[in-house]
């Protein structure tokens, strides 16, 4: 037996405790190919949100009374299949589970050196893969004038680092002054503010006073509209994500200012991470430099028990984390 967390209903606007379920399941038997995995570290994303409406989008949608998948890493603890022994780590997107069995090309073999194995799910996973893509995108190079929204969280936290190791100058903004410390602290930033004092774009001018040459989305709606009237003239904007409409139960206008991006001639450029995978090999060897150099600072809000998955989730879209938010399984 195990445990897993299924969706239960589908939120209307901020999901609640009541949209998920703890459930006792039974594992099968061990076939050929297959190996029995243990979870260790689960992910909790902002893009899951997108997947509990009944909306196909990139994604197909989550199923009722069925888990939730997504990044996971694991040990193999039973193992019929070659190349694959009990003790190997993995990381898969098998979700918010405490064990399960696949196929072994549904699992993804990791170095048990790298600790703490979260990382993983974080700086050397797909949100630092979706921060390095991203830079990579819009061609990000030293003495650009960087600006990143939701700068504190797994994907800002990492794309601020890696324009500075780049030579940018890098200002962003965050929800609360803790955060606001912590950018410019612990991560680096030349400057942050926090977007809840309101006046976004009186404080993107006060901290980027010549304009900005790139803006790294993450929040979209407000911070998109404010993004476009500090552009300077050939800005380039990454559309990673828009996490301020993700629990929109209509679809939102869009940026009053849009036609912005004709006069000051604007390249935005959306991307979808999961396209980039075979760049994987590319990203972890220079990241893992940085990481063993100490030139990149992994920040993780560690929660702890499957049954707090859920909870962990609703926290992260109300911004209670810094770095990612990664559930630890006792
Ligand atoms: P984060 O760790 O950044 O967590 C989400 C953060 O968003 C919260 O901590 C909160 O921080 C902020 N936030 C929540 N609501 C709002 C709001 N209304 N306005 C402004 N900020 C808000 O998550 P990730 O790093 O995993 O993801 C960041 C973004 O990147 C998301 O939009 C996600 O969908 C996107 N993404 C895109 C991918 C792609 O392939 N394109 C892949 C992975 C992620 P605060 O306290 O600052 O408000």
């Amino acid at each position: 037996m195990t445990r897993e967390i299924h969706l239960a209903s589908r939120p209307s606007g901020r999901p609640t405790a009541d949209n998920f379920a703890l459930v006792d399941v039974e594992l099968p038997a061990l076939a050929d190919g297959q190996v029995l995995v243990r979870n260790l570290y689960l992910s909790v994303d902002p893009y899951m949100r997108g997947r509990m409406n009944d909306v196909r989008s990139y994604t197909p949608p989550f199923q009722i009374g069925q888990p939730l998948e997504g990044g996971a890493v694991g040990e193999v603890v039973e193992s019929r299949a070659a190349g694959l022994t009990p003790g190997d780590v993995v990381s898969s997107m098998r979700g918010w589970r405490e064990a399960f069995v696949a196929e072994a090309k549904d699992v993804r073999g990791v170095s048990r050196d790298v600790k703490p194995l979260s990382a993983y799910l974080g700086v050397l996973g797909m949100t630092g893969l979706t921060a390095w893509v991203g830079l990579n995108l819009v061609d990000v190079k030293a003495g650009d004038r960087v600006f990143i929204s939701a700068a504190a969280g797994a994907v800002g936290s990492v794309a601020g680092q890696l324009a500075k190791l780049r030579g940018c100058h890098v200002v962003g903004s965050t929800g609360s002054p803790h955060k606001v410390k912590a950018l410019v602290d612990d991560f680096g930033f030349d400057s942050a503010f926090n977007y809840k004092d309101g006046d976004l774009p009186g404080q993107i001018q006060a901290d980027a006073p010549d304009g900005i040459d790139v803006y790294f989305d993450n929040v979209g709606g407000d911070h998109l509209e404010a993004a476009l009237s500090a552009m300077r003239v050939h800005g380039r904007i990454v559309a990673c994500g828009a996490i301020s409409r993700y629990n929109d139960a209509e679809p939102s206008p869009g940026p009053r200012n849009v036609a912005l991006i004709i006069g000051k001639r604007l390249t935005i450029k959306g991307f979808i991470v999961t396209d980039s995978l075979d760049q994987l090999p590319a990203f972890l060897k220079e990241v893992t430099g940085y990481l063993a150099a100490g030139k990149l600072r992994m920040q993780e809000t560690v929660v702890e028990g499957l049954e707090r998955t859920p909870q962990a989730f609703i926290d992260l879209l109300r911004g209670e984390n810094i770095g990612k938010m990664i559930v630890k399984l006792v």
